[in-house]
């Protein structure tokens, strides 16, 4: 792969997914999306799950869900429950094996605001069913992110608000400060199960007040310091 895109000699069109910086006219190609299942206390509590100490657990969303700032999104086939999830997005500029929590912060381009967009009867009943996940997250447009603050500009972001409004209404706020397990040890524990690169992106979890969204409405999501995140939703496609 060539990360300007102006690659040569694919069979078919090959697009590279790539995120917008701050102060920058260079992009952040994008590898892969990983997003911690839970890791807000009042969130785990509304899901009704199990212990809220137990360990952070990872899945991940294609490179072609992300969304951009300011686009719309279409309303995703087999749900009648289709969620959104305010997020911190921590972009790394450094991979790594088993790093330890205290250099975990190296391997850290910058932040953007993300929504983990959901279809919650559908991940609701594979959890149930002991089904795997991906129809419940990993869909097409569930990955709506920000353009990149880097860590140069803005430094490291440990608190602060996170809220999303619908339709100008909000629904989530939260403060970066509450996170159970702290971005430096997400990427620890991520990084002893897989090999982290350059270009992954880790969506850090949501805060309470998850809720569904329907054609016509427009989210607005933002993090102190990271600016906002505006998408809309639009009915199905013919
Ligand atoms: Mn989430």
């Amino acid at each position: 792969m060539n990360a300007t895109g102006a690659a040569d000699s694919f069979v078919i069109p090959h697009d590279i997914h790539a995120l917008p910086i701050v102060g920058s006219a260079a992009k952040f190609p994008v590898r892969r999306i990983y997003c911690v299942g839970r890791n807000y206390v009042d969130h785990i509590r509304e899901m009704k799950e199990a212990d809220e100490r137990d360990p952070p657990f990872f899945f991940q969303k294609p490179a072609d869900a992300l969304v951009m700032d300011g686009e719309t999104v279409f309303y995703p086939p087999v749900t009648s429950d289709y969620h959104h999830e305010i997020e911190l997005v921590v972009a790394l500029g450094r991979g790594g094996r088993a790093v330890d929590v205290k250099s975990a912060r190296d391997l850290i381009f910058g932040y953007a605001v993300g929504i983990d967009m959901t279809r919650r009867d559908r991940q609701r009943e594979a959890r149930e069913r002991g089904l795997p996940w991906e129809i419940g997250k990993s869909f097409d447009q569930s990955a709506p992110c920000g353009p990149i603050y880097p860590v140069a500009q803005v430094g490291h972001i440990e608190k602060g608000s996170i809220t999303l409004a619908v339709n100008g209404k909000e629904r989530q706020r939260g403060d970066i400060a509450q996170l159970i397990w702290s971005v430096s040890e997400i990427i620890a524990n991520l990084s002893r199960q897989y090999e982290l690169h350059a270009g992954d992106l880790i969506f850090a979890g949501t805060p309470a007040g998850v809720g569904p969204v329907r054609p016509g409405d427009r989210m607005e999501g933002a993090v102190e310091g990271l600016g906002t995140l505006c998408i809309s939703v639009a009915g199905q496609p013919d």
